[in-house]
């Protein structure tokens, strides 16, 4: 366990980040110098913008009416009776959804992106750049940019491009120009690394909207940030439907910005427990993502984190069935949340994920994305252990639509 610096007040785990963005020694700005003065100006432009109501307002306005939120609290009652069969006597969780498959464009990609946009035009820039793994950034980054009229250029590996056809076709829909990226495996680790190159070449007119609660400060922060609008409308939700706050809350973790999304309005709850799932793909000793269960402290696009690394350093490539968890790294307020203590993280491998996936089509008609069917996985591993009286909370942060092709590929002719 590792000492920490918190600037929060004492006893709370709502922490800001001090003022050189780290959480306890995790997080802060490893970035090459040209861009130092930009990333100051983005941290002070979004100290103003927190500060102003009108951009509150406008942020508000354009998830309302937009993105469709608030997004449902479902109760998932067949789910729940299917996961009671093999649990204990008096035992089987409730299991609910915060239903952000719901949103425009079908994840929760889009929250961040409004809000990263309306800062970008804020500070008078006026070419958007992002990075995308899965797709389902680069889809909500060129959504935002055609609704604000803004051009868009977003870095995808060779690799995804080619398992994430739909959505690449999408953000050219959505008039945005699609760079693939050759070079290491060709996934999301190697586009982060080229459009923070773009970004050093173009610092005067260009805004980099980052896609998961990761980069150097104040991204993890303003991420984070957008992204709370789940955890707040969850919280209220919950108890205006029972009475009470969840027992526990589940979400999946690729760079972590839906769960730290869903987790940060509850983390001065002390009775709300809290599971991070990350990726295991083939098992934690072959190939996967999960950075926190098998990766050591390291530097990346950055910030300092929990990262996939050799003996040497090098970064090593992750792997996940779903694109969007396949990251070697994870944000960096996760990495200090997890040595405080105040978060679990478990995995889940492709074939529990697979397993998950399939149990959620058939049980209540909702046929997830293969990013939370790993959340899915460990709520289904975990409900069953606890009293009947419980609530599980998970995020169901995106739809499958998108995973139909590489579902087919690995169940074939077993559906
Ligand atoms: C991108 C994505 C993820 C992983 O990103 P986080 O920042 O960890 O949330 C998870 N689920 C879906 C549906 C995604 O599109």
């Amino acid at each position: 366990m590792t000492a920490t610096t918190i600037t929060a007040a004492p006893n709370s785990f709502r922490t800001q980040p001090d003022e050189r963005g780290h959480f306890g020694q995790f997080g802060g700005r490893y970035v090459a110098e040209t861009l130092m003065p930009l990333i100051l100006e983005l941290e002070r432009e979004y100290n103003r913008a927190k500060a102003d109501p009108a951009f509150t307002e406008q942020f508000n306005d354009l998830l309302e009416h937009y993105v469709g939120r608030p997004s449902p609290l479902y109760y998932a009652e067949r789910l729940t009776d299917e996961l009671r069969k093999s649990a204990p006597e008096g035992h089987g969780a409730q299991v609910w959804f915060k239903r952000d498959e719901l949103n425009h464009t079908g994840a929760h990609k889009i929250n961040n992106c409004v809000g990263q946009i309306l800062l970008a035009m804020r500070m008078g820039k006026t070419r958007i750049i992002a990075e995308t793994g899965a797709g389902q950034h680069g889809v909500a980054t060129a959504t935002v940019c055609a609704r604000f009229g803004l051009p868009c250029v977003i870095y995808m590996g060779q690799t995804d491009v080619v398992r994430q056809q739909p959505n690449v076709f999408r953000m050219k829909l959505l008039g945005a120009e699609v760079v693939p990226v050759t070079s290491g495996a060709a996934t999301l680790k190697d586009a982060m690394n080229e459009a923070l190159r773009d970004w050093v070449a173009h610092v005067d007119d260009t805004f980099y909207i980052i896609g998961t609660a990761a980069g150097p400060h104040p991204y993890p922060e303003l991420v984070r940030d957008f992204q709370s609008v789940i955890g707040k409308e969850a919280r209220a939700q919950m108890l205006s439907r029972t009475g009470r706050l969840p027992d526990v809350l589940v979400a999946a973790i690729g760079g972590g910005s839906n769960a730290i999304g869903l987790f940060h309005p509850f983390l001065d709850d002390p009775g709300v427990k809290m599971l991070g799932v990350e990726a295991a793909g083939h098992g934690l000793d072959k190939e996967h993502a999960a950075s926190l269960a098998g990766g050591a402290p390291g530097v990346l696009h950055g910030n300092k984190t929990y990262l996939l690394q050799d003996d040497d350093g090098q970064i090593t490539e992750a792997h996940s069935i779903s694109a969007g968890l396949d990251y070697p790294g994870i944000g960096p307020e996760h990495a200090w949340l997890r040595d405080v203590g105040r978060v679990d993280y478990t995995s889940a491998t492709d074939k529990e994920a697979l397993d998950a996936f399939q149990l959620l089509c058939r049980t209540e008609g909702i046929i997830p994305a293969l990013e939370p069917s790993h959340a899915i996985a460990a709520v289904a591993k975990l409900a069953p252990t606890l009293p009947r009286d419980s609530i599980i909370l998970a995020n169901l942060c995106g739809r499958g639509d998108k995973d139909i092709f590489t579902v087919a590929e690995h169940l074939g002719a077993k559906i």
